[in-house]
């Protein structure tokens, strides 16, 4: 017999409807300043953003991908240089380093944690990799410590994991840049499009903000072929009253994620999220793996709890990446096979919990 969860439960549990009435005040503030393109706003969450990640700059554009493109750039990426990166992430880790011109390398994962490794990126290395792009998947962090300086620029892709940390210091301060996404999903999201790069540089962040404005310091001289890309001043000063929650919001993630193990998922015969060592992960998506994923992930939705996979197909093997062929990965394969991400977000009681886990005990004793 299948029980349904009492409430149906879903796969992303936050929601902003407390912050509505706040997000009207300040969408009605920028709109009567009539300064919609950079400007204060803008100014205002750079300096905010960068203090709480503890870096020097941040330069505000129009996505996460466009980060990532003009980053690179602005790290002294050119045409034909090649590039490191995982092909377990999202498509726009590897869409992004093309087009900044280079060629995409695809390295390995660690199947528990997700995330590179030195010995994986080691194996990519070539004397044409101008850049490493470690991705901080799903709210862990990439273990940057034990990367260390290989030589080249690290790009650390901290889309999934603001607000994390890594042996006490904050995701997307932890490479010689880094990139965020402020798409609605992620830990800090806007109302629409959004992301930032951020570093320590000052020269990479100079060149970012040029990129970002059409390759221009004054709107006279272009001294860049670059782009429009410039993170929008509404979705600023809803960032800006975002930004506050961002660690109590994170903590209620962590929170649940803890409450998943007291009600005994570990048991069951999952594998459970594991941080890498030091990270305090924020859980983006609680991401489990087990070997008959997908047959779980359909006994948890006849159960009304949403459960989904990610990246089943890793970026190496979509045909838009045909060009850039690679070696065997087989803990990218791994992962992308046994993945299952599970309800998670802010607003994640303990009763939803439970009935989650008791919904993958039934699915799991039905496909075991
Ligand atoms: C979301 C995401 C991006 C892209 O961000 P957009 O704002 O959607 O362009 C890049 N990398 C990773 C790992 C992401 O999760």
């Amino acid at each position: 017999m299948i029980r349904l969860a009492v409430v149906p439960v879903p796969l992303f549990a936050s929601s902003l409807d407390r912050y509505q009435p706040a997000i009207a005040e300040r969408l009605a503030e920028v709109a009567a300043s009539g300064r919609w393109i950079l400007g204060p706003e803008v100014d205002a969450f750079e300096r905010e953003f960068a203090a709480y990640l503890g870096v020097r700059h941040c330069v505000g554009v129009a996505n996460g991908t466009d980060a990532l493109t003009i980053a690179l750039r602005a790290l002294g990426v050119r045409p034909d240089d090649e590039v490191v990166l995982p092909s377990f992430t999202f498509y726009a880790t590897a869409e992004a380093t093309v087009n900044a011109g280079a060629v995409p390398v695809f390295c390995d994962v660690d199947p528990e944690t997700f995330c590179v490794t030195r010995e994986t990126v080691e194996a990519a290395l070539t004397p044409r990799t101008r850049a490493i792009v470690p991705v901080d998947l799903f709210g862990n962090v990439a273990p940057m410590d034990e990367l260390g300086d290989i030589g080249v620029p690290m790009l650390e892709d901290a889309a999934q994991a603001a607000g994390a940390r890594l042996s006490g210091r904050r995701a997307g301060s932890l490479g010689d840049a880094a990139t965020f996404s402020f798409f609605p999903s992620k830990n800090l999201g806007g109302l629409g499009d959004g992301g930032a790069i951020t570093t320590d540089d000052d020269e990479v962040a100079a060149t970012a903000r040029r990129l970002r404005f059409h390759g221009s310091e004054d709107k006279v001289v272009h001294t860049e072929v670059g782009y429009n890309s410039r993170l929008d001043a509404l979705q600023a000063a809803i960032l800006r009253l975002l930004l506050p929650e961002l660690d109590t919001w994170n903590e209620a993630r962590r929170e649940a994620a803890r409450a998943y193990e007291q009600h005994g998922l570990g048991e069951l015969g999952l594998a459970l999220p594991r941080p890498t060592q030091g990270a305090e992960h924020v859980f983006h998506l609680y991401v489990a793996r087990q070997e008959r994923a997908d047959d779980t992930i359909a006994a948890l939705e006849r159960q009304g709890v949403s459960a989904r996979a990610y990246y089943r197909t890793p970026v190496h093997r979509q045909p838009a990446m045909r060009a850039f062929a690679s070696g065997d990965l087989p803990g990218t394969e791994m992962a992308a096979r046994t993945n299952l991400a599970l309800p998670m977000g802010t607003e994640l009681a303990d009763d939803a919990i439970a009935a989650v886990v008791a919904a993958c005990e039934t699915a799991l004793a039905g496909v075991a």
